[in-house]
């Protein structure tokens, strides 16, 4: 049996043991995700928006500020916009490293975003070494790494770094947080990058961090980026 095939049997097992639970109000899930019909109807899609930095607008279009200044990213999709019930899933993520929160934010990645145009490869934004070691784990990756599973696209993990620790974004405004990103990102010297690749991210708030991304793996030669992210803060 090859490895996909025994993650299926697995998965299967497992949900045969567990059945999936709402894991928002702890009735029965539906449609093998752990979340209620209920509360996946009132999930926040981002269904309308800024098609380069996934600003949620009342018809998609490009916004007045990537006109003004186009980000270095082609294309951003967030599938959602930040508030209830992402701000209990993502934390629950980032900060107790919840399994089941990941499964289910990557799963729905997957939905939202498996018929666009296909990246040759996905880049999870990488915390810096220093706050990785605190915190153990990374979440960027714990989205993208069953997310490229699921749509079979190449991960590269490694290839983007984190060149200095730079201060926790939350405690910034815009401004600083723009100077506190600058050259935060080195690629890898003999990464294999091919043309197109989309950075992957949990949340976005500025978009400043996405941004610093883009523009490292453009330096590197990549010619497009697009940037995916679980969720937009409007
Ligand atoms: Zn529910
Ligand atoms: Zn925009």
């Amino acid at each position: 049996m090859d490895a996909l095939k025994v993650d299926g049997w697995l998965r299967k097992a497992v949900r045969t043991v567990f059945p999936p639970r709402c894991l928002l109000c702890g009735e029965s899930g539906a449609n093998n995700r752990d979340l209620c019909p209920a509360c996946a109807e009132a999930l926040p899609w981002n269904a309308s928006a800024c098609l380069r930095c996934a600003l949620p607008l009342p018809v998609p279009a490009t916004c007045g500020a990537c006109l003004q200044k186009p980000p270095s990213m082609d294309e951003t999709h967030a599938v959602f916009v930040y508030g209830f019930p992402l701000d209990r899933l993502v934390p629950r993520l980032k900060f107790h490293n919840d399994l089941a929160a990941g499964r289910l934010l990557s799963g729905l990645m997957a939905e939202a975003l498996g018929a666009l145009p296909r990246p040759a490869a996905l880049v999870p934004v990488p915390l810096h070494g220093t706050r990785l070691g605190r915190r153990g784990y990374d979440q960027a990756l714990e989205l993208a790494a069953p997310l490229a599973r699921s749509l079979r696209i190449p991960l590269l993990a490694d290839v983007l770094l984190r060149t200095r620790a730079t201060a926790p974004q939350s405690e910034l405004d815009a401004g600083a947080r723009q100077r506190n990103l600058r050259r935060a990102f080195a690629v890898r010297a003999d990464a294999p990058l091919p043309g197109h690749v989309a950075l992957v991210d949990d949340v976005m708030t500025t978009g400043a961090t996405l941004e610093a991304a883009a523009r490292a793996l453009r330096r590197a030669g990549v010619s497009r980026v697009d940037a995916w992210v679980c969720a937009r803060v409007p």
